[in-house]
């Protein structure tokens, strides 16, 4: 007997009493009707017995087979996710596995091709032969020309037997896989930062070896000639200055690639920003005969940016159109009217009436270290970096600039900012276009 049924028999009988005692029925009919409520109350109460458990699975069949389709169907489906290239290769040389990757990056790749048709590169061809051969692994860096050079680098590895992929690869015999990764981005990115440090370290050992021959100079021939020692002073102390420059410039520049992932968020009036860095200039420009005329109304548009960096931009860009414009030209800043190619941004140009930059020489302007002519960028105290600078500020705040020149004509620079959502008025109380000119 279940074991509930002991209590609901005894709370039956109970109950049945006690109604045979209350009501004023027959005790036979109250007993019958006392047990029976009871006994359904009792088993709505009770706990249920438990279904049987229902029959579990047979266990599946654990030999190798089971085993062998399941771990390469899932590996399988790995590969075939991954990224870069991956190519499994048959004993008899021929491409028994392409990745949908390799498959993208693989113009000659064809059922059954022979891995030497598909990649030519002796380097690579040889590394495959070699590990079909004595089944060691290993890794190898080839250039392939796919309308312009590429880099990469194969991993070359045996596969073990079982793990057989398409139909060339079934047979039981050892099989190589190759992964392959594409290093140009990677090549280039370590050959421009060594071309910079190269640069960098050219740019200052010229005149830091001007300065430590003048200084020899002047502890020897030079000694007891006041004049010569006048002469001398005013070099090194240019060439200082210029070393001054540089190592300035180089720490700007590293500084704005700390940040240049951080997108700024304060809002500023690009107008205001640029009209006041280019006012510091105004002596500068006096001094070099240019004249220089500030257009830009204060208010304006506003962008997100960062302050300084904006101010650095056109500090730039005025410096470069003082410098290279030259006694009696003008360089002017004014609002750029819209443009379609620069759809909801705001512009702000910076032109020259100087002797302009050849055609050819624009799309390397922000290189660093690009200059048109490097004695005139010397002479005139460049540093070669100020573009690059321009370039980087704006790169963070996902600006852009333009670049026109005519020679003979002049050169206009246009910085371009994704508009803020208003006019910031803490910069924008003045109305009437600020013009200044020396
Ligand atoms: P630099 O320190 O040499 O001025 P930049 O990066 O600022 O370096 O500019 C790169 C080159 O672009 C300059 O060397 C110069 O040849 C050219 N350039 C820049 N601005 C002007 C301009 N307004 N007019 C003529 N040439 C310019």
């Amino acid at each position: 007997m279940p074991k509930w049924r002991t209590p609901v028999l005894a709370l039956a009988v109970a109950s049945a009493m006690a109604l045979a005692a209350v009501l004023p029925v027959g005790p036979l009919v109250a007993f019958v009707a006392g047990g029976l409520g009871a006994l359904l109350v009792a088993v709505a109460l009770a706990p249920r017995p438990r279904p049987p458990p229902a029959a579990e699975p047979p266990p599946l069949p654990r030999g190798d087979a089971v085993e062998r389709v399941r771990s390469s169907s899932s590996a399988r489906a790995l590969i075939e996710t991954l990224p870069s290239p991956l190519l499994i290769i048959a004993r008899t040389g021929r491409v028994a596995y392409a990745n949908p990757a390799a498959q993208r990056a693989l113009p000659r790749l064809q059922p059954g091709v022979h891995f030497a048709n598909l990649i030519r590169a002796p380097a690579f061809v040889e590394a495959v032969g070699a590990t079909l051969a004595d089944g060691d692994e290993r890794s190898v860096q080839f250039a392939a020309h796919q309308g312009r050079e590429r880099f990469f680098e194969a991993r070359v590895g045996l596969l073990p037997i079982d793990a057989a992929f398409g139909p060339e690869a079934q047979a039981p015999e050892a099989q190589v896989i190759v992964q392959i990764e594409d290093r140009t981005e990677a090549r280039r990115a370590e050959q421009l930062r060594s071309d910079f440090i190269a640069n960098a370290s050219h740019e200052l050992r010229t005149p830091l070896a001007s300065i430590i021959g003048y200084i020899e100079t002047l502890q020897n021939h030079a000694k007891n000639d006041p004049a010569a020692r006048e002469k001398f002073l005013a070099i090194m102390d240019r060439e200082a200055a210029r070393m001054q420059r540089l190592v300035d410039d180089l720490m700007s520049l590293s500084r704005i690639e700390l940040t240049e992932h951080v997108r700024p968020v304060e809002e500023w009036s690009l107008n205001a920003i640029a009209a006041e860095s280019a006012s510091a200039l105004v002596p500068l420009a006096r001094q070099q005969g240019v004249t220089l005329v500030i257009e830009l109304e204060p208010s304006g548009a506003t962008v997100l940016g960062d302050r300084d960096q904006l101010a650095q931009v056109f500090s730039n860009l005025v410096d470069n159109a003082v410098k290279y414009a030259g006694p009696e030209r003008t360089v002017r800043l004014f609002a750029a009217a819209p443009s379609k190619a620069h759809p909801s941004r705001h512009g702000v140009t910076v032109a020259d009436d100087g002797p302009g930059i050849p055609r050819e020489h624009l799309p390397r302007l922000t290189e660093r270290f690009y200059r048109v002519n490097v004695s005139s960028s010397r002479n005139k105290g460049g540093t070669g970096l100020g573009l690059a600078i321009v370039k980087h500020i704006l790169n963070r705040h996902e600006g852009r600039l333009e670049i026109a020149s005519t020679p003979g004509k002049g050169s206009v620079f246009t910085v371009w900012l994704p508009r803020g959502g208003g006019s910031d008025p803490a910069l924008g109380a003045a109305t009437e276009p600020d013009r200044q000119s020396a």
